[in-house]
């Protein structure tokens, strides 16, 4: 499958707003370019012996509207203009649900299914105290992307709370709840996905979610907790896949099984695609399934122009972030299948992170019901306000999505006097 650099994927979109909203040449300038760029190396013995360096970087993209905030991913293809263009893609993401955050992002070049537990934690706190000056509850504050967990923040909260002499649960969200998480995080970004499918569906589709078909490409937290909530409400799920290929119910239209037997089915198989009674498909069958709704929620470039004509989903919603590249999100717009973006999609995650960070910071404890019920105010209004922008500009949803977050941190910049 052909690649795009995320970095000139964020670029190109960024570019194709400035018809729209004119943003003096120095302010588009400073955007194009991420403020800080961490790049850190991080020696560790390994358990086993062996003597590795690993690379970590943290890239703080934009903080005019608060404090910087976004995950860290560890993965073997990790590299700066990845992490680069999801620095940028953070800030959007945090001007778009309107929270008092800027963008970042993190990420260290490892497989982690490589390195035991041991390891890993000792390759997260070398990390943590390698950036430490980078980072803290007023400064930026990380959370769990790609193969990062509550463990992984727990160990970040608790290296940087020794170095601080006292607990310091604000400087990471996505914790554990005994140490101060958030209820509600875990399951968040698919929670916030599923809402902006059932309206999407509803908006341009006219269908009640009840009556929809979705296929669902990645099983990490994002796509199952993607999946969990669809089933909730009602949505039919025709296929999944997960890093090993993807699944179809077998003589069946669609999963009939509650989620959390699939879920455990697939503990149990190893995989989504190792499901007794289900038919096996390659990741390409699973995006060209016939379907009212296409969720991606792996990694970014996987809606290409090699295969973007080939999908027969009627809308895509952006569970991952930057999934489609800007060719293929042009040819997509062609074929008429609406698009709902990442940034706006996915911002349930960061939305309830930043709810915990409040939370940490007042030290409060919401609960479940709370939580949920104010993620999908946030998430409605953010909706709407890039569904009218889309129709008042006559634009599609991503760049409305992106003119919206654009103007607030243009704003922001300009209030308070960036040259
Ligand atoms: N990694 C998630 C994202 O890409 C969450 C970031 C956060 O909660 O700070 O949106």
């Amino acid at each position: 499958m052909k690649s795009e650099n995320p970095f000139d994927n964020a670029l190109a979109q960024l570019a194709s707003i400035t018809d729209i909203v004119s943003i003096d040449p120095e302010y588009y300038e400073i955007l194009k370019n991420p403020r800080r760029q961490v790049v850190v190396s991080l020696p560790l013995k390994l358990s086993n012996g062996e003597a590795v360096t690993f690379t970590g970087y943290r890239v703080q993209h934009n903080n005019a509207r608060g404090p910087y905030k976004g995950g860290i991913r560890y993965h073997q293809n990790v590299s700066l203009d990845e992490v680069k263009a999801l620095s940028m893609w953070m800030t959007w993401k945090g001007a778009v649900i309107d929270i008092p955050f800027g963008g970042a992002k993190g990420g260290v070049t490892v497989d982690p299914f490589k390195l035991g537990m041991d390891d890993l934690e000792r390759l997260t706190r070398k990390y943590v105290s390698t950036i430490e000056r980078d980072i803290g509850p007023e400064i930026d504050i990380p959370a769990p992307d790609l193969n990062t967990n509550p463990q992984t923040m727990a160990w970040i909260m608790n290296e940087y709370s020794k170095m601080h002499g006292h607990n310091v649960p604000a400087c990471v969200t996505g914790k554990p709840i005994e140490l101060g998480g958030s209820e509600g995080r875990n399951a968040a970004t698919g929670r916030g996905v599923a809402i902006c499918v059932r309206e999407a569906v509803k908006k341009y589709l006219h269908k009640d979610v009840k009556d929809i078909t979705v296929a669902v490409q990645g099983f990490g937290n994002v796509g199952s907790n993607t999946v969990m909530s669809l089933m909730e409400m009602g949505a039919k799920i025709v296929a999944v896949s997960d890093v090993f290929g993807g699944a179809k119910p077998i003589g069946k239209k669609y999963f009939e099984q509650s989620f959390d037997s699939l879920q455990t089915s697939a503990l149990k198989a190893g995989s989504v695609s190792k499901i007794p009674n289900v038919q096996q498909i390659s990741n390409e069958e699973l995006l060209e399934t016939e379907t009212d709704v296409l969720v991606p929620a792996a990694l970014e470039n996987q809606i290409t122009e090699e295969n973007a004509s080939k999908l027969r989903a009627r809308m895509v919603v952006e569970a991952a972030n930057g999934p489609t590249t800007s060719i293929a999100g042009k040819m997509l717009e062609r074929g008429g299948i609406t698009l709902i973006p990442d940034i706006l999609a996915n911002s349930g995650g960061v939305l309830v992170s930043y709810f915990e960070w409040v939370q940490n910071l007042s030290r409060d404890h919401w609960t479940e019901e709370q939580v949920n019920q104010r993620l999908e105010e946030k998430m409605m209004h953010a909706f709407n306000e890039v569904v009218s922008l889309a129709e008042k500009e006559n634009i599609d949803q991503r760049r409305a999505a992106l003119v919206l977050a654009v103007r607030r941190v243009v704003a922001a910049m300009k209030l308070s006097g960036w040259h």
